[in-house]
């Protein structure tokens, strides 16, 4: 053999170890292009390459063959046959076999296996980097893309200031445990996949657009903010066809936080948190399907949460204050009652029932500080009467969240006979109600106090939903007029006058009291004595008062307007 041949063949080799380098693929067609040239010219008829995947293929040394010449005049028999171990492990196995031509001599065999070695090891090498990506950023059991792939994009568009252009959407599967009561969890699971590639249909991939699994029924998609309306209406709501049937179909629809990405974040994290919070919101909160962040809504949650983690500290730290609102009649303007209502000083600050009733409200923390007041309201009522001061009755209000409680009425009387309080000193506000389950328990609740002597007021009428069934059925007391019906301008003066007189009239026919709450103005006061309302409570008399102040109120007892 001329040295010239060898050296040809030596340079060739280096050419197409440059080339493989630079490969980033299993077998392009630019490798089989360079194989087919090679093998010519050292008369190779076929090679090929066995990878193992896990030890059990390498045990039976079975594998998946990888074919990356075959001229089809390969002479069978196997000339070179060369294993790859790396780290004692066996991780392929490759064949070269003659195409019928002469022998190799020595020096083309110590080429051909350079060949071998540069080729396989370097195929192997993206082989591992594969399965070192996939296991870094693939979701193990459905394959998807992971949170580390979006992260690491999202991440790429920050330090190329492109992120601004781009949409967060995190969701979770709606009634994704009902899927799976209906359809069975693998089909379940299956229904979940496809709803997911269905949405990963719409994205573009050379943008860096992307839905990854979470975990769970949680995904995440990363998108231009042109694709979020129409993935917005998918996650409304699809229907996915799951069997042969023509009625195995089922709507999949989607809790999902929409955050469209400010030019001024500069981490992940600060996209993760926005569209989170938002997420939560979406599910516990307004229980919609697609929620967009806004700040306000977040800054809410946060507070929500805060009110929360404080409350039992703030209830061991005394850090909630009955204040009493005094009730007046205006027939001669003598204060009669006052309304308990609750006021939470923390560090000098008095924060007002609105941030943290409706919060405590979804829990049964409500119901901790109900008869927090309640046991405060009794404490002070039996000092007043301890200390010769004529008490007035005063209404402490009570959560609907009490309804369940088989035992309120119990409850309630006990703490009032704790202190010894006169049961006519109590009144019990409720708001309406709008269940047929609530009313019948809010019933129970006041038949059972009306006869232990305590009376019940409804607050707030007017808002709510069947007020009249329900106080044509139960025996309140006291009807409570909201204050939206004093309007705050005398151009509905008319307007009002009618309501009210339709209001007090019928109150009056079922025999009850009938008081009326935000009353600031004389013209208010005008509007309740024309249609005979002789009670009233509101900022005109006194806004809601510390303990001490409304002692003096107490003992002074008539108001001068
Ligand atoms: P509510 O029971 O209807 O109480 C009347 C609200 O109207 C009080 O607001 C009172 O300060 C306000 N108000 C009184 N006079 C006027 C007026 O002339 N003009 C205006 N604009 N407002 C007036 P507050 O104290 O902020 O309480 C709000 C709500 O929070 C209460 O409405 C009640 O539903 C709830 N709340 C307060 N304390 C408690 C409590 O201890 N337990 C429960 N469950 N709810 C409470
Ligand atoms: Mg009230
Ligand atoms: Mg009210």
């Amino acid at each position: 053999m001329a040295l010239r041949d060898i050296e040809k063949k030596r340079l060739m080799l280096y050419d197409f170890a440059m080339k493989q380098l630079e490969s980033d693929e299993l077998c392009s067609d630019k490798d089989r292009e360079n194989i087919e040239e090679l093998s010519d010219e050292f008369r190779i008829g076929k090679c090929e390459m066995r990878i193992f995947n896990n030890g059990r293929d390498e045990q039976s040394k079975q594998g998946r063959v990888l074919r990356f010449y075959d001229s089809g005049i390969a002479d069978g028999r196997s000339r070179i046959r060369r294993e790859v171990t790396e780290d004692g492990s066996l991780n392929a196995i490759y064949t070269y076999q003659k195409a019928g031509e002469p022998e190799w001599n020595e020096e083309e065999q110590l080429l051909i296996d350079e060949f071998n070695r540069l080729f396989f090891l370097n195929k192997i090498r993206i082989r591992m980097r594969r399965l070192l990506s996939d296991a870094t950023f693939k979701d193990a059991s459905t394959g998807m893309p992971n949170i580390r792939y979006a992260t690491r994009n999202m991440a790429m568009l920050i330090n190329q200031g492109r992120i601004s252009e781009y949409a967060a959407i995190l969701f979770n599967i709606r009634g994704m445990n009902d899927i799976n009561s209906q359809v069975g969890q693998d089909m379940g699971t299956s229904i979940m996949v496809r709803y997911a590639n269905m949405l990963g249909e719409c994205l573009r991939r050379d943008e860096l657009e992307t839905i990854v699994r979470i975990g769970g029924d949680n995904f995440f998609i990363i998108c231009k903010k042109d694709r979020v309306s129409h993935i917005a209406e998918l996650l409304e709501g699809v229907i996915i066809p799951y069997g042969k049937s023509a009625g195995d179909r089922i709507v999949v629809s989607a809790c999902a936080g929409i955050y469209m990405i400010g030019g001024d974040v500069k981490a992940v994290h600060e996209i993760m948190n926005a569209v989170s919070s938002t997420c939560n919101i979406a599910h516990f909160v307004y229980k919609v399907p697609v929620l967009y962040y806004d700040e306000k809504l977040i800054q809410l949650m946060h507070k929500a949460r805060r009110v929360e983690s404080d409350f039992e500290n703030a209830v061991q730290d005394n850090e909630f204050h009955v204040f009493y609102q005094p009730k007046v009649s205006l027939k001669d303007y003598r204060l009669v009652g006052a309304e308990a209502l609750c006021r939470w000083i923390k560090d000098d600050n008095v924060i007002s029932p609105a941030s943290f009733i409706p919060v405590l409200e979804k829990s049964k923390r409500i119901c901790s500080l109900d008869f927090y007041m309640l046991e405060n309201v009794c404490r002070d009522i039996r000092r007043w009467i301890d200390d010769g001061i004529k008490a007035v009755p005063v209404s402490v209000n009570f959560s609907r969240r009490h309804l369940n409680n088989a035992d309120i009425v119990k409850d309630i009387i006990d703490v009032i006979d704790q202190y010894n309080v006169p049961h006519d000193l109590i009144e019990i506000e409720v708001t309406e109600t709008s269940t047929e389950s609530d009313f019948m328990q809010l019933k129970r609740m006041v038949v059972g106090l009306k006869e232990q002597g305590i009376s019940t007021a409804v607050d707030d009428f007017g808002t709510g939903y069947s007020s009249l069934s329900m106080i044509k059925n139960l025996p309140f007391k006291v009807l409570k007029i909201d204050k939206s019906f004093l309007s705050k301008e005398n151009a509905n003066f008319k307007y009002d006058n009618i309501m009210m007189k339709h209001v007090i009239g019928m109150a009056t026919e079922l025999d009850m009291e009938c008081i009326a709450e935000g009353v600031e103005t004389m013209d208010n006061v005008k509007l309740l004595m024309n249609n005979k309302c002789y009670l009233a409570q509101g900022y005109l008399f006194d806004k809601p008062l510390i303990k001490m102040e409304f002692e003096k109120r107490m003992i002074t007892s008539v108001y001068s307007i």
